[in-house]
């Protein structure tokens, strides 16, 4: 996803100078085809490398945490497993089961969340998911709850 994102953007960025290229005459005219089929050939590259998401469902005992101390102890740096911001919405998981950068939709938490966090307690079937406030995090607690996980096809 992040590759095909930053495909895209590149191609509209480089599409962008291409065309203020020609308007300020800078770029030959005749140079336009050879440069957009470049440019197309770019984005078919970026799409055939981003690879298939493919999804499966698991029953989970999920857990509501949130960045504090009480939480996370020592780790509570602010900041994930993987570095995001903590204070965000994200979910810890057991690495060797559900891989981090998966997409996890979890009922009453949300879709598409991204698989950003580990921790030593979170094995198995086991997932926590972040809230940035401890008192929702409490109110949310423990729920086990069947969700979906969709992982990146590794080519
Ligand atoms: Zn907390």
């Amino acid at each position: 996803m992040v590759c095909l994102t930053y495909g895209w953007l590149f191609g509209i960025t480089i599409m962008g100078i291409i065309h203020m290229g020609l308007q300020a005459g800078t770029i030959p005219a005749s140079c336009k085809g050879v440069l957009m089929k470049a440019l197309c050939l770019l984005l078919l590259c970026s799409v055939a490398s981003a690879g298939e998401w493919k999804q499966e469902y698991r029953i989970v005992t999920a857990t509501a945490y949130c960045p504090c101390p009480i939480c996370c102890g020592s780790n509570s740096d602010g900041k994930t497993a993987t570095m995001t911001d903590a204070s965000k919405p994200g979910v810890a998981v057991d690495r060797s089961v559900i891989p981090l950068g998966s997409k996890l939709d979890i009922p009453g938490y949300g879709n598409w969340q991204s698989a950003d966090d580990t921790g030593s307690a979170i094995k198995g079937d086991k997932i926590d998911v972040r809230f940035a406030d401890h008192q929702k995090a409490k109110e949310w607690g423990v729920k086990r709850l069947k969700i979906r996980i969709w992982t990146k096809e590794k080519k």
